[in-house]
């Protein structure tokens, strides 16, 4: 009995966690009726080649809209939908609108790169994975060069034979796979050899961290090690013109961050992508002398 156990102490810890179970409990309501009609949408943020500036493609980013129009970020309920299995659907919603919304961009001669989706390590280890993927990109009628999937260390180093071999039918595919948020995680350099990688994404910590010397040092090594498997390699999270300057000077290749743009809904992203037509059509039309 509570009361006999030093009732003040126990009913302290109970409360609290019962207001954690609450809390948990009304989150994966709110993400069970947000599948049911539709209210989680795909926002947009451009990644630019560091040389020519030009868009060279975009990461898929998830958002839920409240019903009064209001955003909710994924840090606020990916947790919870990890936890109870949701990201599974939701990761189906996300991959599904990101191919159609390419799909448009492209039929429209907008577009010519490749959109990035996100894989949670529940989606990544589902036995059906490409056979899923596979039908999206059927129904989508997106060509499978134009998606690559961003997975975590965290993800590959649950079971790096079996990540490798998952890797490598995607790769066959002809789908692109980056390393997500790297230098956060712990996978070791002997793995990241053998992983079937195409990119390597730099996580914001260490681009926050080139403010002094040593952080700079670690982002040129992350950049040698990378460059010398033959990634390419992303920044994020890149906020001001003095990360650029460092980050050209250190042979980058690709930056995404709020230098250039937040993400974007798609009807803003379209319009992003008109603007980056028009400044490509008026560099073509200056004479070559
Ligand atoms: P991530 O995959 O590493 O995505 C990059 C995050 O950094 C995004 O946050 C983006 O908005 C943010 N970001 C980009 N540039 C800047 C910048 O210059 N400054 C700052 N402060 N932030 C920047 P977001 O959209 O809130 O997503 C957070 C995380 O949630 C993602 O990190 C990813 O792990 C997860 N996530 C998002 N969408 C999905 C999804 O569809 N499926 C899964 N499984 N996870 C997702
Ligand atoms: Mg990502
Ligand atoms: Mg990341
Ligand atoms: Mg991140």
């Amino acid at each position: 009995h509570a009361k006999s156990q030093g009732a003040n102490r126990y009913l302290f810890f109970n409360d609290s966690m019962n207001k954690q179970a609450v809390k948990r409990l009304q989150i994966e309501n709110l993400i069970r009726y947000g599948l049911k009609e539709d209210y989680f949408v795909v926002y947009y943020q451009p990644k630019m080649d560091i040389v020519s500036g030009h868009l060279v493609g975009m990461e898929a980013l998830v958002r839920f809209i409240t019903p009064k129009g209001g955003l909710i970020s994924p840090a606020s309920f990916i947790p919870v939908a990890e936890e109870t299995g949701q990201i599974i659907e939701i990761g189906e919603v996300v991959l599904r609108k990101a191919c159609r919304d390419v799909k448009t961009w492209i039929d429209q001669g907008l577009f010519h790169g490749r959109v990035a989706v996100n894989l949670s390590s529940r989606q990544f280890s589902l036995p059906f994975l490409c056979e899923l993927i596979d039908d999206t990109l059927q129904q989508t009628e997106l060509p499978s060069y134009h998606l690559e999937l961003e997975i975590t260390e965290g993800t590959v180093m649950q079971s790096p034979p079996q990540a490798i071999e998952t890797m490598k039918k995607l790769r066959a595919r002809g789908i692109h796979l980056a390393m997500d948020d790297f230098g956060t995680g712990y996978s070791s350099l002997a793995y990241l050899k053998q992983f079937p990688l195409n990119t390597l994404k730099i996580d914001k910590a260490f681009i926050d961290d080139m403010s002094n010397a040593r952080g700079r040092n670690m982002v040129d090594t992350i950049m040698t090690i990378a460059h010398n498997l033959n990634l390419t390699v992303v920044a994020e999270g890149v906020e001001q013109s003095e990360q650029l300057d460092m980050l050209r000077k250190l042979r980058c290749d690709v930056i995404q961050g709020y230098y250039y743009s937040k993400p974007l809904s798609a009807a803003d992203f379209s319009q992003f992508l008109q603007q980056q037509k028009q400044q490509r059509n008026r560099l073509n039309a200056v004479p070559i002398r």
